[in-house]
């Protein structure tokens, strides 16, 4: 038997939805999340962004939600049926976007809210009633307290990304959102690790949830070419673009652990000569979709980022990803490799280990239950001449503060303090902004120009810096603790 999505008995209205998406079977967590989910029972699903997992919730929960279809315009006659939360303003657009697509042909309403943008026209999408809220923690908190999202209806909420909304601290913020919805509801839970923390979580707020896990917790997609190079930190920028013009790659992701350091590095990149944009929780919501749109339309070859920024990008098959720094969380490690090598397409995942990082790499063996070998690459003896740094650049990317476990910590901030500031500290609106991008998987760029490496890198002038990259900090901001 096929999985194909005509076994499933999908409404006629999803069916359409689905054949417009192009779709031909359905993927592994699929074929076993939406029959279950049909069901109505709770679900506790291990998967990763990139197995197909948004579909294999959301069709069943529309399905379900069918029932209650009208196409009243009393605000009354919509209330929320299905909740959606998700750690990342990114994700959260991009799941809410898929959402729309498959249930355009119904009369299901969706609305999506997240920080960083003006409350405003948000507020006005829920006075108008819509069945299914697609949230992050914290702006779903304030539309609570506004008084602009009752949740008392709910049947159907999804706790994806879960691990990440964990990490990112949102526990608190989750349990008051929970405490907000009927206790008689169905839960689904998914995340890419099944660790101590989330099966306590899942113990808590499901009832006999049927796990599913469409690969085994923690491991790696297997078609990733996971390779880890011995470099010293001055040496790491040279391995890059080593292995960027030996394998003849076009465009990458450049994983960094602290926002300071994607700033610099993205900073040292461009200064080289490589088309470079910065990724990370301080900037905002419009600058992160110019960077993207940027990647996209091969303006920019190089993204560097941090892990929360990154989080949401749904980009299948990126060709490479670098992790300039091995992560502090060996879980981290997962989500960043899974950028590459999505949906069935190889990738290559490069990270540079220093000698300090002897122990993190340890970490991610023993988390993806590999034996996990270091090699060293040979690097031409001698410089190039655009990669040449005077002593002032170099001191820019030596260690400021407090040291951690040997490397920098000083701007390190798990927490996408974004959000979480936003409200301590009122939000900045930023302009709307539909962002087409989160819809699309990663295509290579139509130009035929050369990668930026390639072309002798004259080194640039400073006023060269592009606009993506925001202008140095000053010291003052090293000394900001994190939120
Ligand atoms: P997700 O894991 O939900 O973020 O989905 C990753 C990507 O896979 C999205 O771009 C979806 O549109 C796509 N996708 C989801 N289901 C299928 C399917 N059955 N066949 C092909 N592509 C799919």
């Amino acid at each position: 038997m096929t999985d194909s999505f005509s076994n499933l008995s999908l409404a006629p209205t999803l069916a359409r939805a689905v054949a417009e998406m192009g779709y031909e079977s359905m993927t592994p967590i699929q074929a076993q999340a939406i029959p279950v989910v049909l069901t109505g029972q709770d679900v506790m699903g291990a998967a990763q962004t990139g197995t197909g997992k948004t579909a294999a919730f959301s069709l069943p929960l529309l399905q379900r939600l069918l029932k209650h279809e009208n196409p009243s315009t009393s605000p009354a006659r919509h209330p929320v049926r299905a909740l959606v939360l998700l750690p990342t303003r990114e994700l959260a657009d991009q799941v809410a976007q898929q959402i729309k697509l498959y249930a355009k042909y119904t009369q299901l309403r969706s609305a999506v809210v997240f920080g960083g943008m003006d409350m405003k026209p948000q507020t006005l999408e829920l006075k108008k009633g819509v069945e299914v809220l697609v949230a992050t923690p914290g702006r779903l908190l304030d539309h609570i307290e506004a008084k602009n999202a009752v949740l008392n209806q709910v049947e159907y909420v999804v706790l994806d990304e879960a691990d990440r909304m964990l990490d990112i601290g949102f526990l608190p913020d989750l349990q008051r959102i929970l405490s907000f919805l009927p206790k008689q509801r169905t839960t689904l839970l998914f995340s890419a690790t099944f660790s101590p923390e989330i099966k306590r979580l899942a113990g808590s707020y499901l009832q006999n949830p049927v796990t599913i896990e469409v690969a085994r917790p923690n491991e790696t997609a297997s078609t990733v070419e996971q390779r880890f190079y011995a470099a010293q930190d001055d040496d790491k920028r040279r391995v890059i673009r080593k292995v960027l013009t030996d394998r003849g790659i076009k465009q990458a992701f450049i994983f960094v652990n602290s926002k300071l350091g994607c700033g610099r590095l993205a900073r040292s990149l461009e200064r080289e000569g490589l088309k470079t944009a910065a990724l990370h929780g301080d900037k905002s919501q419009d600058e992160r979709l110019k960077a993207l749109e940027a990647f996209k339309q091969g303006e920019v070859d190089l993204l560097v980022c941090t892990d929360v920024a990154a989080r949401g990008l749904d980009i299948k098959d990126v060709p490479a990803v670098f992790n300039f720094d091995v992560p502090f969380n060996a879980e981290d490690y997962v989500h960043r490799i899974g950028r590459t090598g999505r949906a069935g397409a190889s990738g290559l995942a490069v990270t540079l280990v220093s000698p300090s990082d002897t122990r993190l790499v340890g970490d991610i063996e023993k988390l993806i239950k590999k034996k996990l070998e270091v090699e060293s690459l040979q690097l031409d003896d001698h410089p190039r001449p655009g990669v040449e740094r005077s002593e002032r650049e170099r001191s820019d990317e030596r260690p400021r503060g407090r040291v951690y476990e040997g490397r920098r910590r000083e701007d390190f901030d798990p927490r996408d303090a974004s959000e979480l500031r936003e409200r301590r500290g009122g939000f900045r609106p930023a302009p709307v902004n539909r962002d087409p991008f989160f819809a699309k998987p990663y295509e290579a760029p139509s130009s035929d120009a050369a990668p930026s490496w390639e072309s002798a890198a004259p080194k640039t002038p400073r006023s060269s810096i592009s606009a993506n990259i925001k202008p140095k900090r000053k010291v003052a901001a090293l000394f900001k603790t994190a939120e």
